[in-house]
């Protein structure tokens, strides 16, 4: 069973982007991906639209699960989509249900217009789910999500779904170039539940976008893609990584130039391996002089919450990557 958390890092509002992304000039343009389904979301009610599509609040000490103790996961009202753990979940004495941690990947964070808050959204839906507020001393995460009840749905850990959703939970981790095309893509596949940009691969402990640019810190720009194996595998994500890079590029990707933007798979055990050794030689057969690397996942260090799903938040597509078909089934 993988539950997989971790805490957030402060966010930085102001920064300047260096390298790609920036240069939008001749990008090619490609049919955008399915955006998630939302013919399946959930019909809302009335009061559940004003806070989950208008970013309305609800009255304090009004909603089902500010005083809700029991064990089991809280999840999006309107994808389903898993956000809390009961354990994350603590008295703030603020009205709201606070949770000090989420699901990892579930939750996107959104400074206010206003500078002064951060709004968090599921991250499949974007649906509004109420403010983070960080530095207040509440636990030891230094952390609370301050969450309206009627975003949420709770499922008691002894419902039939709930075990099936967590048990049924894989990671993979890709490198192709400039991180949020390769993200881009995946964020979009069916089945995918999350997706974390980060480096991997180099030997700097906490590397940092800037050090990750030089080149030198032996690390990738990659993406770590929680998915859910009854809708998804990993020969599907894997086919999706090498139609969507040029993976006979060697230590680039398009414009972008450098050791950082290898192709790459990351395998966690040996079946993903094997998977992806098979797909590359296949690619091989057809004549493609493949460069991707096929090494062992080491520590996966995520980048920082501003190249987080960057195509998503600021809409366009990818100037690095594009969607070839190369397999033929
Ligand atoms: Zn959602």
């Amino acid at each position: 069973m993988k539950v997989f958390k971790f805490v957030l890092s402060v966010f930085i509002i102001s920064f300047t982007f260096v390298s790609c992304g920036q240069n939008n000039s001749n990008k090619p343009q490609q049919k955008a991906m399915e955006k998630p389904d939302s013919t399946q979301w959930n019909k809302l009610t009335e009061a559940e639209k004003y806070v989950i599509e208008s970013k309305g609040t609800e009255r304090a000490f009004t909603g089902a699960y500010v005083d809700n103790h029991e064990q089991g996961v809280y999840k999006c009202k309107r994808c389903n989509a898993p956000l809390f753990n009961s354990d994350a979940k603590f008295d703030s004495g603020s009205g709201w249900p606070a949770f000090d941690d989420m699901i990892e990947g579930a939750v996107q964070e959104i400074p206010d217009a206003d500078g002064f808050r951060t709004e968090i959204v599921c991250a499949n839906c974007k649906g509004h789910l109420g403010h983070v507020f960080k530095g207040e001393g509440f636990t030891s995460k230094n952390t609370r999500h301050c969450v309206n009840s009627i975003s949420l749905q709770f499922e008691p850990m002894d419902s039939v779904s709930e075990k099936i959703n967590v048990e049924h939970l894989d990671t993979a981790i890709f490198a192709s170039g400039c991180f949020w095309g390769t993200e881009y893509f995946f964020e979009n596949a069916e089945g995918v539940i999350s997706t974390q940009v980060g480096y991997i691969g180099g030997h700097k402990d906490n590397p940092t976008y800037k050090e990750v640019c030089t080149g030198k810190t032996g690390h990738a720009e990659a993406v770590r893609v929680v998915y859910d194996t009854t809708k998804t595998d990993y020969k599907t994500l894997c086919k999706l990584f090498f139609e969507t890079h040029d993976p006979t590029q060697i230590n680039r990707q398009g414009p972008d130039i450098g050791h950082q933007y290898r192709t790459g798979v990351f395998y966690l055990n040996d079946s993903q391996k094997e998977v992806a050794e098979e797909l590359k030689s296949l690619l091989e057969q057809k004549g493609l002089k493949v460069a991707t690397e096929i090494t062992k996942a080491t520590t996966f260090w995520e980048g920082e919450d501003y190249h987080e799903h960057y195509y998503s938040n600021k809409g366009g597509t990818p100037y690095c990557h594009g969607y070839t078909k190369r397999f033929d089934d």
